[in-house]
């Protein structure tokens, strides 16, 4: 059986950890036909837009998807093509895993964390007011004297139904994946209504996994200092779009950086996006420089997707294994002191084929 998949190599650096990243999979042994699709910069040379609307009707029909970074340019009147995906594909939960692989550089081992952010509310609606716009003129009157003359204002949108959703959707995470706890986190004691809401609806689904699955509130300013001293607390972290965000790439830091932190976007309807937590890091494009390890292991989780389990177990043992040996890495992951070269891209991928062999 083959399946058939949309793959999005990207901008930047993308395309070569794609082609990295598909090498490795073949490895596994598990046939993919890829319906290969063009969106960002090559997209917007070739059809005058940076997303097609075939590569919306690929992810649609293909259901699931492979995609590098993609370029937000700055200043062309284009917006962004990760959050017209989001939008266009409803693709509301964003699930980060921040795991820790040993021979990693990092304060910590024994880090397994699964962020799941809520990826179309909060502070990312785009709800935003200029300074001296007629709205924020109208705003100053409904809340006299707390907002200045001088100021512009976002609105932070947080509904019943999307937080149900998300948090919904971490605690079915949390069973299907053996996990024990569910961390909602929010500031709810300084923003009453919005993120007061999150809490009260996270409470109510909470009470429906009672007995399956723990689960703890706390507040994202203790969350923050409590991850970088104590990671182990947490398993499964449930949160607003912007604190997820932020959370998201200390989770990274947490674990090795950037070079090694996958995710996936999930929608309404079953459509599973999965790309790194990195972006397109032009500066490096062609340089066969950068970690392919976000990639490779956004795969693997699009395998366990997939329920091709035995081979996204193959494949993550086979990269935890070139890490913890460390010979063929790329150089974010030389520890200081560490002087033995690095090595490029496609030869860490080259690396991971060759211990999936020997495994
Ligand atoms: P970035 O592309 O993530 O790069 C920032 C830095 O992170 C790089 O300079 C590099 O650090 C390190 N890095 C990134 N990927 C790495 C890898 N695979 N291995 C090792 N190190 C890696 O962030 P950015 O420069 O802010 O964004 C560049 C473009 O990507 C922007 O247009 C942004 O909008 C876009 N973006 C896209 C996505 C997405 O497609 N989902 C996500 C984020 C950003 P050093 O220079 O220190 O080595």
């Amino acid at each position: 059986m083959s399946y058939r998949l949309t793959l999005l190599p990207g901008d930047g650096v993308g395309p070569e950890l794609v082609e990295a990243t598909l090498r490795v999979l073949d490895a596994t042994g598990v046939k993919i036909d890829w319906d290969v699709q063009i969106a960002g910069q090559a997209a917007v040379e070739k059809y005058g837009t940076p997303l097609p609307d075939q590569v919306l009707e690929s992810l649609r029909k293909n259901r699931v998807g492979l995609k590098g970074p993609i370029t937000t340019p700055i200043g062309s009147g284009f917006r962004s093509v990760n959050v017209a995906l989001r939008q266009e594909l409803d693709l509301y939960a964003c699930v980060r895993p921040c795991k820790t692989y040993p021979g990693v550089p990092g304060p910590f081992e024994n880090v397994d964390i699964v962020i799941v952010r809520e990826n179309t509310e909060d502070l990312y609606a785009g709800v935003e007011f200029d300074v001296g716009s007629p709205e924020v003129a109208q705003m100053r009157e409904w809340a006299p004297g707390r907002i200045r003359e001088d100021a512009a204002v976002s609105l932070k949108p947080i509904s019943v139904s999307g937080t149900r959703r998300i948090v919904e959707y971490a605690f079915e995470y949390a069973v299907s994946h053996g996990r024990r706890k569910v961390t909602a986190v929010t500031k709810a004691n300084i923003m009453k209504y919005t993120d007061g809401l999150f809490l009260r609806v996270a409470r109510e689904v909470a009470a429906a996994y009672e007995g399956r699955v723990e689960y703890e509130e706390l507040l994202v300013d203790a969350v923050s200092m409590r991850l970088v001293t104590e990671p182990q607390h947490f398993d499964v972290i449930v949160t607003p779009n912007l604190y997820g965000d932020i959370l998201s790439d200390l989770g990274a830091g947490l674990i090795g950086g950037i070079g090694v932190a996958p995710g996936v976007n999930v929608g309404a309807d079953g459509v599973a996006l999965f790309e790194p937590v990195h972006g397109s890091a032009p500066a490096y494009k062609g340089l066969n420089r950068l970690n392919p390890t976000a990639l490779i292991l956004s795969g693997m989780l699009m395998l366990r997707h997939l329920g091709e389990n035995e081979a996204a177990d193959r494949l993550e043992a086979a990269v935890a294994k070139v890490i913890k040996e460390g010979r063929f890495v790329t150089a974010d992951l030389r520890r200081p002191g560490d002087d033995r070269v690095a090595v490029g891209t496609q030869e860490m991928a080259n690396a991971i084929v060759r211990a999936m062999r020997e495994l």
